[in-house]
């Protein structure tokens, strides 16, 4: 009841569920912090870093990152890291665009947690598994705190996927 939705956003027929929502709420962002934070400490004890997706991943990553002590890793769209990149291309509904994370970032082997704020058909997170296993990487786990569940994402992806609310 804390996410606002909004109706016909970016477009007609779409239902937009606005994270921003729960962070103007402090006592209930701090619970949500909670729970995600208790929940990866829980579940994944050695994980060697946290790969947040742009955008909001970026909000909720680095937060849990600090509890754990292990570095935060972006994955952003095209254009914005600088470096050595390691980069994949995903599809949209029209057309596609391009994702990427610094090679260097993590090393082959590691383990490694997704977050984004949001799964809706799975492109994204799915496109985001595929870079981190390019580049070497495990992915233990994919996290995000809204699922549309009706899309029916979680089945694009190969790897554990973890909801904490559902629409
Ligand atoms: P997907 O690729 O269809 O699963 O869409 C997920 C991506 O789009 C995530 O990065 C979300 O942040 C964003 N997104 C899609 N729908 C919504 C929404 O209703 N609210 C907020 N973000 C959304």
């Amino acid at each position: 009841s804390c996410v606002r939705s909004y109706p016909d956003f970016p477009q007609p027929g779409i239902i937009f569920r606005d994270i921003f929502s729960v962070m103007q709420q402090p006592t209930v962002f701090a619970d949500l912090m909670d729970v995600l934070i208790d929940y990866v400490k829980a579940k994944h004890k050695d994980i060697d870093a946290i790969i947040g997706l742009d955008s909001r991943g970026f909000l909720f990553g680095p937060i849990i990152c600090l509890q754990l002590g292990i570095p935060f890793v972006p994955v952003r769209k095209k254009g914005k890291l600088p470096g050595d990149l390691m980069s994949t291309t995903y599809q949209l509904e029209y057309g596609s665009d391009v994702f990427e994370v610094q090679k260097d970032s993590f090393k082959p082997g590691d383990k490694i947690v997704i977050i984004d704020d949001l799964l809706a058909t799975g492109g994204t997170m799915s496109a985001s598994v595929d870079l981190v296993k390019k580049n070497g990487g495990v992915v233990e786990e994919c996290i995000c705190i809204i699922e549309i569940d009706d899309l029916k994402g979680r089945n694009k992806l190969k790897v554990p996927f973890k909801s904490f609310i559902q629409f």
